[in-house]
């Protein structure tokens, strides 16, 4: 049975960040990925703008918006910032671009190789069995790594979305209690195509009644959806810890995600390099990280806050397009970076 010094369970941002660290530190590192390529994921693609622009090369950048165009029931208001404040990028580009990376660092990377078991020191995958020092689950919302650490997860919100084929100019987020009560809608552009969805977390995911809500909103909003699929998936916010002796969870995996906007690319990457770094760096100080838990036990209490019903939930909304509005809080209160 061959040996790793750290495996990887999973090929998302999150994976891709801590594998590329460890190896360009020497660390014999394995990520094992389920899918055939890594990349592809069901996602609006929407990063604020300091969290990538540190760590991915501009080019790979399809569109960055220095103004945030929000609504709710009462108020509309546009957030302006003299450089963008958030961006958007294909997660196939993001996900290519992070592979070539972690490889060219000296990563080996399986794909099509699904994590079934877990023990102590050893996986169980469809390319066979491998021997661990470090576990890093990096396996997104499902986690294997998760359950194997016998963590629940009770906290999931759920997004759905439709690519639309067209121009669109502004990054729009609409909190609209009728249609997405205590989530949220959006319209993400990209070049040619712009993802229009939405985010709601628990109590208030209905997956069914979320996506009518979303094509009554599209309509109102005269966007054609005709002939077009909607895609979905959870995003896991129920944080209980990343670092389990000599495993690891990062990403979703951890619940690292924003519970009030369903945001966790950053939150993959930040704590998918922290996890490397505190291998490589036993006390190295995780500050980043600490500041991104700070931040999304924040997003908890509103979120959680918001849903207790629906008058409080249009209240909150209403204050806090108000508290941006008048620039009372910055838009930054959103994001999952500082
Ligand atoms: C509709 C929607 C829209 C979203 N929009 C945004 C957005 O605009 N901005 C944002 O920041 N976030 C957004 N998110 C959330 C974001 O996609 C995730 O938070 C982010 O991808 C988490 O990264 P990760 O690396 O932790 O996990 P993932 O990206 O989920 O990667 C996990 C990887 O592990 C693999 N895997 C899982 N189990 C196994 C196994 N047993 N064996 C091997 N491999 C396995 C999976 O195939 C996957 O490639 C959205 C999510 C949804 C559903």
């Amino acid at each position: 049975m061959k040996s790793f010094s750290v495996i990887i369970v999973g090929a998302g941002p999150g994976g891709l960040a801590c594998a590329k660290i460890l190896a360009e530190n020497s660390h014999d590192v394995l990520v094992l990925e389920r899918k055939p390529e890594a990349g592809p994921k069901v996602c609006g693609g929407g990063i604020t703008w300091d969290g990538l622009i540190r760590r991915v090369p501009q080019h790979l950048i399809e569109g960055a918006f220095p103004s945030q165009y929000i609504r709710s029931n009462l108020q509309q208001t546009v957030i302006k910032a003299a450089k963008p404040i958030v961006a958007t990028i294909r997660r196939e580009v993001l996900g290519h671009w992070m592979y070539e990376q972690a490889r060219n660092a000296g990563a080996e990377i399986k794909t099509s190789c699904q994590v079934y078991t877990i023990t102590p020191d050893t996986v169980l995958t469809s390319q066979g069995k491998f021997r661990y020092r470090y576990l890093i689950g990096a396996d997104g919302s499902g986690s294997i790594v998760r359950r194997y650490l016998k963590l629940s997860t009770e906290r999931i919100g759920v997004g759905i979305h439709f690519q639309v084929p067209g121009n669109f100019e502004k990054m729009e987020w609409h909190l609209n209690d009728s249609f997405f009560q205590n989530g949220y809608g959006w319209i993400f552009p990209f070049k040619d195509m712009a993802s229009v969805g939405v985010y709601g977390a628990k109590p208030y995911i209905n997956p069914k009644q979320m996506l009518s809500n979303l094509k009554r909103w599209t309509a109102k909003q005269k966007i054609q959806l005709t002939g077009l699929k909607p895609k979905a998936g959870v995003i896991n916010y129920d944080f209980r810890g990343w670092r389990f002796n000599n495993i690891m969870l990062t990403g979703d995996a951890a619940g690292f995600a924003s519970g009030l906007t369903g945001e966790g690319i950053y939150p993959a990457l930040v704590s998918g390099e922290t996890a490397a770094r505190s291998i490589i760096t036993p006390d190295y100080n995780c500050s980043e990280l600490q500041r991104l838990i700070k931040k999304q036990q924040k997003h908890l209490r509103l979120v959680e806050f918001s849903a207790k019903n629906r008058f409080i939930n249009i209240a909150t909304m209403e204050i806090l397009v108000l508290a941006l509005r008048i620039g009372l809080v910055p838009f930054s209160m959103l994001e999952m970076t500082d």
